[in-house]
């Protein structure tokens, strides 16, 4: 039976704003997504029946069709029949590092992940624009990890225009354990508080995203400079979830506080927060600061850096 091994890492946003209402219920967003080196590790293998498995070393990850890896290898069993009654079904194992229901995209690159996977178990040949349009069908972050790096991304999230490569960046990463913030909740208070701010007219909200395109980050972004993206990093979710979370809040303010931070920032909906640092020393050092300042079991820390792509393959075998 054939197998793959892949890893697929996790997304902070540099860049999140809320542009309006779109017709389809969801927002338009203008966001720039940026690829990290904390990933899961996705095992797939081809089992001898029709059936789709999956197992996860983290009890609290469902591992029923909730499961978006779930829901990928389903969605390859529908678009392609009669390779899964040739190939058989698939087992999925999700060895987790990223930090559930944190807002760095953990489940969605775990998506990402089985449909790269299935389609080298089932020698699809799919090409990469194929890959994300499928994605598009499990999650607006989906088509983004199949390939990562540093990415525009309008619409839903799913259009992407990729930027050139961020990866000398270092990354500190806290989250609260036990702290979740529902992805749902944090968009619909948005709307409730500030939708009179939204863009109403369709043809200005195409020119708000095209905006974002020339906007201060993307130079920085384009010219490299570290400490002027650190200035420029923004998420429009914080608005309504450091009113209501005092502990994503405190972090925000213990990152800023440390001296080689040049930027922090909540990522997507929450509650991680992240710290951009210049060195792997300074990181580590600042990691060790925010530990002392909040001597707290419950608070994780990670320190990563910003890597240049999305699933990668690690091993096959037969
Ligand atoms: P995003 O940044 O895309 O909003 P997230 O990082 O906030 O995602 P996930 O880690 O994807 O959040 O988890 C959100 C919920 O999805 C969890 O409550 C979890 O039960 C469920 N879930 C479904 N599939 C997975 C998966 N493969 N890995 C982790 N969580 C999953």
């Amino acid at each position: 039976m054939r197998s793959y091994t892949l890893t697929a890492p996790a997304k902070i946003n540099l860049y999140l704003e809320i542009i309006g209402d779109r017709p389809d219920g969801y927002h338009e967003l203008a966001m720039i997504l940026q690829s990290i080196d904390l990933a899961d590790r996705i095992e797939l293998h081809s089992i001898g029946n029709d059936s789709i498995r999956v197992r996860c070393d983290r009890p609290e990850v469902p591992t029923d069709e909730r499961n978006l890896a779930y829901q990928a290898a389903e969605l390859m069993a529908t678009q392609f029949p009669e390779a899964f009654s040739k190939y058989g079904g698939v087992e999925i194992t999700i060895n987790k590092h990223i930090p559930v229901a944190a807002g760095l995209a953990g489940g969605s690159t775990n998506a990402a992940a089985v449909l790269v996977g299935i389609d080298l178990l089932w020698n699809l040949g799919l090409t990469q624009s194929e890959l994300e349009e499928l994605g598009a069908n499990l999650g607006s972050d989906v088509p983004f990890c199949v390939a990562g790096g540093t990415v525009i991304a309008t619409g839903r999230g799913e259009q992407l225009s990729p930027l050139p490569n961020l990866d000398n960046i270092y990354i500190v990463l806290a989250k609260y354990r036990s702290l979740e913030v529902s992805t749902a909740w944090a968009y619909k208070t948005y709307r409730q508080q500030f939708s009179d701010s939204y863009v109403r007219d369709t043809a200005n909200l195409a020119a708000r995203a095209a905006a974002v395109h020339s906007g201060g980050i993307v130079k920085a972004i384009f010219e490299k400079n570290t400490a002027e993206i650190a200035q420029k990093l923004h998420n429009d979710l914080e608005r309504v979830v450091l009113p209501a979370y005092p502990q994503v809040l405190q972090l925000r303010e213990v990152f800023a506080t440390q001296e080689s931070v040049l930027g922090t920032m909540m990522s997507g909906s929450g509650p991680t927060v992240f710290a951009l640092i210049e060195s792997e020393q300074q990181a580590q050092a600042v990691k060790l600061k925010v530990r002392e300042t909040i001597p707290d079991e419950d608070l994780e820390l990670f320190v990563t850096r910003m890597t240049t792509h999305g699933i990668q393959i690690v091993s096959s075998g037969k």
